[in-house]
């Protein structure tokens, strides 16, 4: 996903290894990113690119005529079926497919009007309605349409809006009566109604619920740094001897604390695992859904009311605006590319986009930076060595006013502050003595492929945004073509990302439709770069919890830091989570350095002992078994031995039979999964540790059978097990508690247990808020959660959905 697909890296990899020792050599030991690009680009061969080129069209996304009567029938198949969001999806499918100004556009959106009607959207509703008008929806439909959106002015407290739309919707009756249509009496019959209605309804006033107005205060940040802009003023760029760059805090910070906020300079969103369907085989159309339909390509705002790029069928987004100001910044670069730059995959495509971006920022530097970067290619002076005045012609100006001399601090400008900008994605590392000569040669030749189309479709190249003009002339096309220039950067970038791109993530519901007990599952949304984010170093064990809303990223403390500590997050592999030894793994392949956190620190002189949520128990006195091949019980008086293999097929066998439990969940047999797991959870505590991972796992389970069958209290009893279970291993403030707390919050809430529900909704909140920001959809349901129970009379009433 992130790298260009398999078929094209293994295309390239062949090229390489056929290679004659001395190119490979050459291009291996480089000295720098323009060598390696303007070596590499140079071995692109035309049957290369046709080999890429075919590969692209695998991806459909150009508009397809027949598709929006294909999708609107699918659509109207889910709509049948009450499934309204399916339906609404679908419904996008096939405007995103439509020419604008088409019968076709006009009737996927009237129809998906009606979708997010049913789905109580009022406001998204009429904004469909009027697209669908603006399209040229055909008057014969009209009727039902404007009794559409008068029933949502209505829902929206707008009588006045609603009589306004009635009498457009009687005139347009009268002036249709002849044509005597059958729906004509029904219509007339709910104008009836609706009319009533709007009688009935005063204007309502709307005011911001208080509660929200204050919680939206604390998701500022309260004072921004003056060195690091996005940071807050207890945070501070500091350099580390070892590890370079880094952010410190300038004073005590308290859990929770918000220390950085930042938007992303670019993102881009990942649209999903739908893989290329063959061509020429079966139908282009796919009537899955993926996360590229249901959230906006710029902000990545979750919407089912997208509105399409007029050029192709997958950029997709939440508003005019959000489509214009995409296609301002980059794309009506990308929008031809789409096929190619899925087929390159994630990181081409980022880099890609960094580059459009940078057009609109005053990026000479950095371009300067290049061209003398490339211009000193035959000098073979290192790259950090490298001083700026030796490009000096023509470009006196700029060296004089002192712009040009790096600040001690790479990425700041020259007065030392640190900001969200090109100049500071640019300075990011590249690890470009880390990575493979292979992974280099196969980034310069996708880069250089892209660069290739790019100037086929007459694109306006990268430095014509410049704005000195000396420096325009000193990139005369035969001393440093501008190409040059844009497929190093591109490279750079692409090297750059390996380490400092950013997972963008949502929380995505998951579990029963119904909602008793909702669960929740971490998905990765998009990728983006965060300059300021990626000074944070890792850490195992960090001190702070990242989280986003839509492309914003915020870290909060996620414990006390102290004045002067290094601030830090986790690059993925977590503590509580994995081994030392399957850390270290991932840390040294993928950012190449060795990690000596304290977590590290402390687990490798603990003698190789397993982790406590993978321990094994004794079978007749229960206390902890130790050792390697063969385990021993570490209670004194007893002489319990087992081999770990033996244990090891035991645990496959327990899993075996909780996934068929599982099974049965899923397939709504709940007594029988509870017999099953009950089975499961017996067989578990013989032989595992009491804060065994699968132990908890089947405790979970338990607690989601009771409570679909409505057993509260059951419920409520497994899920404290699974807690202890999650606390021991993920602490009892992290962000997997905080979920687990919110679903047993949850339970008792259904189950009226009203003080031990309120004790645990604040408990799930205090967590939450550290993780997520006090505005995020959990802690808010909790607040009415809580409210709800406070408010209602001590009589047991269902709860409202
Ligand atoms: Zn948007
Ligand atoms: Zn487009
Ligand atoms: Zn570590
Ligand atoms: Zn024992």
């Amino acid at each position: 996903m992130d790298l260009p697909v398999d078929e094209w890296k293994s295309y390239i990899l062949q090229k390489w290894s056929l290679l004659p020792t001395a190119v490979q050599l050459t291009i291996a030991t480089a000295e720098t990113l323009s060598d390696v690009f303007l070596l590499s680009s140079s071995l692109l061969q035309p049957e290369d690119e046709m080999f890429l080129k075919s590969l692209s069209r695998g991806y459909f996304v150009g508009k397809d005529p027949g598709a929006p009567l294909f999708y609107r029938e699918e659509g109207n198949k889910k709509f049948q079926e009450k499934d309204y969001t399916g339906a609404a999806v679908l419904y996008s499918k096939g405007v995103s497919h439509s020419r604008p100004h088409t019968e076709d556009i006009a009737l996927c959106y009237a129809n998906r009007s009606a979708a997010l009607f049913h789905l109580g959207q009022f406001e998204a509703c009429l904004e469909d309605i009027s697209r669908a008008q603006l399209h040229g929806y055909p008057e014969r439909l009209l009727p039902k349409m404007l009794l559409r959106k008068a029933e949502c002015l209505v829902a929206l407290g707008r009588p006045q809006e609603a009589s306004q739309t009635i009498t457009d919707l009687e005139s347009n009756l009268t002036s249709q009566a002849s044509l005597a249509l059958s729906p004509f009496q029904t219509l007339q019959r709910n104008l009836h109604h609706l009319k009533m209605k709007v009688q009935d309804k005063e204007a309502v006033t709307e005011t911001l619920p208080a509660v929200l107005a204050s919680a939206l205060e604390n998701m500022d940040l309260r004072e921004e740094s003056e060195q690091v802009s996005s940071a807050s003023s207890s945070v501070s760029l500091g350099t580390d001897p070892s590890k370079g760059r880094c952010l410190v805090a300038t004073k005590d910070v308290l859990p929770g604390e918000l220390l950085v906020k930042e938007d992303a300079f670019v993102s881009v969103l990942i649209p999903g695992e739908v893989p290329p369907l063959p061509h020429g085989l079966g139908s282009r159309w796919d009537t899955r859904i993926s996360n590229g339909d249901l959230y906006c390509h710029r902000c990545l705002k979750r919407t089912l009311a997208t509105v399409p790029c007029d050029g192709c069928s997958y950029a997709k987004y939440c508003s005019l605006e959000c489509l214009q100001q995409a296609w301002e910044l980059y794309h009506s670069a990308e929008c031809p590319l789409g096929g190619l730059l899925f087929t390159l995959g994630i990181f081409c495509h980022v880099a890609l986009r960094l580059t459009l971006v940078a057009r609109f920022q005053d990026f000479d530097k950095v371009i300067r930076k290049l061209c003398d970067e490339i211009n000193s290619r035959a000098v073979c002076v290192p790259e950090s060595k490298h001083p700026v005045k030796t490009l000096s012609n023509g470009l006196g100006e700029h060296e004089t006013s002192g712009s040009a001399v790096e600040t001690p601090v790479p990425g700041c400008d020259v007065n030392g502050k640190y900001e969200n900008n090109y100049n500071a994605v640019f300075n990011l590392l590249p690890h470009t003595e880390n990575h493979s000569p292979e992974h280099k040669f196969l980034c310069a030749l996708s880069v250089s492929a892209l660069c290739k189309q790019l100037q086929a479709a007459g694109f306006q190249a990268l430095t014509a945004g410049l704005k000195s003009s000396k420096l325009k002339a000193a990139v005369a096309p035969d001393l440093c073509p501008d190409l040059h220039i844009w497929g190093v950067a591109l490279l750079r970038h692409m090297l750059q990302l390996q380490c400092n791109a950013q997972a963008i993530t949502t929380i995505q519901q998951t579990g029963s439709k119904e909602g008793i007990v909702t669960s929740s599952q971490q998905v990765r949304l998009a990728t983006g770069v965060f300059p300021v984010v990626s000074l944070l170093n890792h850490s195992c064990s960090p001190n702070t919890s990242v989280s986003f809303v839509g492309t914003v990223a915020t870290v909060r403390a996620s414990q006390h830091i102290r004045q002067g500590q290094e601030i830090l997050h986790c690059y993925g592999p977590h503590a509580s989570r994995l081994g030392i030894a399957a850390r270290q793994q991932k840390l040294r392949s993928q950012y190449f350095f060795d990690c000596s956190c304290p977590a590290c620190q402390t687990e490798a002189h603990a003698a190789a002992a397993a982790p406590r949520w993978e321990a094994f128990c004794c079978s007749s006195c229960r206390a902890l078994l130790q050792g390697e091949d063969v385990l021993s019980c570490s209670s004194g008086s007893c002489t319990e031995a087992v081999r770990r293999d033996h244990l090891a097929a035991r645990l496959r066998d327990l899993q075996r039979q909780t996934g068929l439990a599982r099974e049965l969940l899923r397939s709504g047999e709940l007594e029988k999964a509870i017999q099953q797991l009950s089975g499961c959870q017996r067989d578990a505590e013989s032989f595992l540790w009491a804060e065994h991972s699968v132990l908890g796992e089947i405790e979970d389970d338990l607690a989601y059978a009771y409570a679909a069958l409505g057993d509260w209290q059951k419920s409520a009893a497994h899920l404290q097990k699974s807690l202890t279970v999650v606390e021991a291993r993920h602490g009892p403030s992290s962000v997997e508690m905080g979920r687990e707390l919110f679903k047993l919050a949850q339970i008792l809430f259904n189950g009226f247990e009203v003080p031990e529900a309120l004790s645990t909704i604040q408990k799930a909140e205090m967590v939450l808020a550290m993780h997520c920001g006090p505005c995020s959809d959990e802690i808010q349901e909790l607040q009415q959660m809580k409210s709800c129970l406070l408010d209602l009379p001590p009589v047991p009433v269902g709860p409202s959905a």
